[in-house]
């Protein structure tokens, strides 16, 4: 299996690149925010809690999106692998994820961050906020994110830096570009 976390910054073009390695390796993908705004989109209660949570910025609960993210991955592990995206944002679900895999017999290939400067993704977030009107891309909430994304989520950097996973790729670029880089990092453990 081929099993890349694709890790960055909101904005950083994770949705972007997915869809490139889908197409290419036929990869099955894993958008934490993807399922959680199914969730809103279907009203479940699920999707009630984490509506409020996400609109302010803020992580939905670790158990709940490990929770889905453990549902997906015994209904798809005869693939040929998982684009993570957007998940893990913590180490908790970092090592999660680890446990979830192991118990399968499988493991992460790699993580790919793509690094964009802080400015550059605020940029693009307001675009993104001004042509399909999320919910969550005004300046405020984007600030927030940031915040977040610095204090919760880049700890998981060190997590796959211990374990010999981490492959950083510089994330401006036309998005051929970047995925060249991207593809050029599975190579090497592929
Ligand atoms: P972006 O990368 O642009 O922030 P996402 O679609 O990945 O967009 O996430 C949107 C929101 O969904 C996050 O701000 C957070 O509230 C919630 N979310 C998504 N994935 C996770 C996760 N793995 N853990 C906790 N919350 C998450």
């Amino acid at each position: 299996m081929l099993n890349i976390v694709l890790f960055g910054p909101p904005g950083s073009g994770k949705g972007t690149q997915s869809e490139k390695l889908i197409a290419k390796y036929k990869l099955v993908h894993l958008s934490t925010g993807d399922l959680l705004r199914s969730e809103i989109a279907a009203m479940t209660d699920l999707g009630i809690k984490a509506k409020a949570i996400m609109d302010r910025g803020e992580l939905v609960s670790d158990d709940i999106v490990i929770g889905m993210i453990r549902n997906k991955i015994s209904a798809n592990i005869d693939s040929r692998g998982f684009i993570f995206d957007g998940f893990p944002r913590t180490v908790a679900q970092a090592g999660a994820l680890d446990e979830v895999l192991a118990e399968k017999g499988k493991e992460i290939s790699l993580m790919v961050t793509l690094e964009v400067p802080d400015d550059e993704v605020i940029t693009r977030l307001l675009k993104r906020g001004e042509q399909t009107g999320r919910a969550d891309d005004n300046v405020s909430v984007i600030e927030n994110r940031l915040n977040v994304y610095i204090c919760q989520t880049e700890p998981v950097i060190g997590y796959y830096k211990e374990k010999k996973k981490y492959h950083p790729i510089n994330g401006i670029g036309s998005v051929d570009e970047i995925f060249a880089r991207i593809e050029e990092e599975i190579k090497k453990v592929n």
